[in-house]
């Protein structure tokens, strides 16, 4: 049975200040122990974030990290320090640090060892743009981003991992995809591990949609066979959260 998985993806939103104050606002009304609900503020409120959630089922993670522990990388965040805070998620791979940031495939499977070499979970997020859908090709440019992320990822780790597809053109767009298509590609992608490795160990692994989630669509994609949760970008950042995460199963 996988755990469903609620991930806000705050991006560059909300001060060390706004962070306390949110998590303070909503703490109180979200208690689902039968969901895991993650919160990715900022480096710099991460601290702030993890008092805040203190005495809670709440959890924080950080949206990004380095593939080195320490170094000569100017402005970068290490797995070890993020450990050595407390934290236990990542997100790897979003498509801003993609597009914007030009990481590659190679630096999200370098990105994904060192986060699982310090037990730390990643978020692997994979996802087409809208030329690659129109093109027919999207399944064709997932499998080439899951066979590298996934490079020398031994089986009794790939459990540990958690997959998210957000596909480009529904991310901050309000144009979320279909639950059809949703489905369809989440499945694709079990499939997808499941030649990598084998059956069990792709049923093993949770796998996310993101994409213009919000409480008037969340119940849709989570009653999907093969999307165990979400990450809500715009949504988290609002009461909203309080609703997708109190939704009815
Ligand atoms: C995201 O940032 O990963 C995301 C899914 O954003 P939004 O929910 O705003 O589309």
């Amino acid at each position: 049975m996988r755990k469903i998985l609620i991930a806000g993806n705050w991006k560059m939103n909300k001060t060390p200040k706004e962070t306390v104050e949110f998590i303070n606002a909503i703490k109180g009304r979200i208690n689902r122990e039968d969901l895991e609900v993650v919160m990715f503020p900022p480096f710099l409120s991460l601290t702030s974030a993890l008092e805040a959630i203190e005495d809670t089922n709440l959890f924080i993670g950080a949206q990004n990290m380095y593939y080195e522990d320490n170094g000569a990388y100017t402005g970068e965040i290490s797995p070890k320090m993020l450990t050595e805070i407390g934290i236990k998620y990542v997100i790897i791979g979003h498509s801003e640090r993609r597009s914007i940031f030009k990481e590659t495939n190679e630096m999200v499977n370098l990105k994904l060892l060192k986060a699982l070499e310090h037990n730390i979970t990643p978020i692997v997020c994979v996802g087409e743009s809208l030329k690659q859908r129109e093109e027919l090709v999207t399944i064709d440019f997932i499998r080439m981003q899951i066979k590298i992320a996934f490079k020398n990822v031994p089986r009794e780790d790939v459990k540990k991992v958690v997959v998210a597809y957000e596909p480009l053109w529904a991310i901050g767009t309000g144009r979320n995809a279909s639950k059809t298509t949703a489905e369809e590609v989440c499945k694709a992608i079990r499939g997808l591990i499941a030649d990598l490795y084998d059956e069990d160990t792709s049923e093993s692994v949770r796998i996310l949609y993101g994409g213009s989630v919000k409480s008037s669509n969340v119940k849709e994609y989570f009653s999907q066979p093969n999307i165990d949760g979400g990450i809500i970008g715009g949504a988290s950042l609002n009461e909203d959260f309080i609703n997708i995460v109190n939704f009815d199963i």
